[in-house]
């Protein structure tokens, strides 16, 4: 190598351009075929540092996201269920409502997709580079306790809670919460209200939501009175999407659950 590519090779080190590092003297080749302007290289080389760069921070917001697998709005069928609000969905993705600290809330019966619209509303968050956070409702009570227990709850409610730009926060209502855990999930959503976005997915109609915060009414008129505000409430319906292959099988759901209950066959 060259004194002048390896003294490139140091600046670019020292001003953290790995892209431009490693890339330039293709460029410089393109532009001298191409015929371009000098003006180009420059433009390029920048636009292809800045291209790299925001990879590796949707990359990295991945990683830290906690989504437990990938899912998109493209391999959601529309079709498949009747009852649900494609359009709202899409307003969703636009993600301008997390721009506006606003809430969604996806509700509807086992298996007709609210965890994979929630998945994919966070893929796209992380497209547009915010930072976003996955946890389901069960895990996020445990972390908080624990947090609480060893007296980091501060810390632990300022890093996993308030610096999402998107909290999602999964399968409220499978189980229930203790009176302390109702307390801290309240907490949670009292410090994000009116900062932050938070999307909740949900079996159980806002009704029945007290029998899942320890029967405390008042605490849950209040979480809802929080949560609801400026909320988009998606209203999902339909057959679980899980039985579409049973079904093709001769099976229902409705089957499946009395043959569970009588120790018939099992499902997931
Ligand atoms: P829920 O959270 O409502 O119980 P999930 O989102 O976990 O349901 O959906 C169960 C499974 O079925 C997942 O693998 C999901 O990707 C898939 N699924 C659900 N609805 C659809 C749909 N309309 N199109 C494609 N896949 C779907
Ligand atoms: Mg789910």
């Amino acid at each position: 190598m060259n004194m002048q590519y390896q003294r490139i090779a140091e600046v670019c080190q020292q001003l953290k351009l790995p892209y431009i590092c490693n890339e330039w003297s293709h460029h410089v080749q393109h532009v001298v075929d191409q015929q371009l302007s000098h003006v180009d290289l420059i433009e390029q080389l920048l636009c292809g540092e800045l291209n790299a760069r925001h990879q590796r921070s949707k990359e990295m917001l991945s990683k830290v996201s906690g989504l437990p697998t990938v899912k998109t709005l493209d391999t959601f069928d529309f079709n498949y269920a009747t009852g649900i609000p494609k359009q709202t969905i899409q307003t969703l993705n636009t993600m301008a409502f997390v721009h506006r600290a606003e809430n969604a809330i996806l509700l509807g019966p086992s298996g007709v997709g609210k965890t994979h619209i929630a998945i994919a509303l966070a893929h796209t968050a992380i497209q547009h580079r915010m930072i976003t956070k996955f946890i389901t409702a069960a895990d996020l009570m445990l972390q908080l306790s624990i947090a609480k227990k060893q007296d980091r709850l501060k810390a632990y409610i300022s890093r996993q809670v308030l610096k999402p730009k998107l909290l999602i926060i999964d399968e409220i209502g499978y189980l229930p919460f203790g009176s302390d855990e109702a307390r801290l999930f309240f907490n949670v959503i009292a410090k994000r209200y009116e900062k932050g976005s938070i999307i909740i997915t949900s079996n159980l109609p806002f009704s029945q939501w007290a029998g899942t915060f320890n029967n405390d009414s008042v605490l849950t008129a209040a979480l809802l009175d929080r949560l609801l505000h400026h909320a988009h409430i998606v209203q999902m319906n339909g057959e679980s999407y899980r039985m579409k292959n049973r079904k093709q099988m001769g099976f229902s759901l409705h089957n499946a659950v009395s043959e569970k209950t009588t120790g018939g066959i099992l499902f997931d």
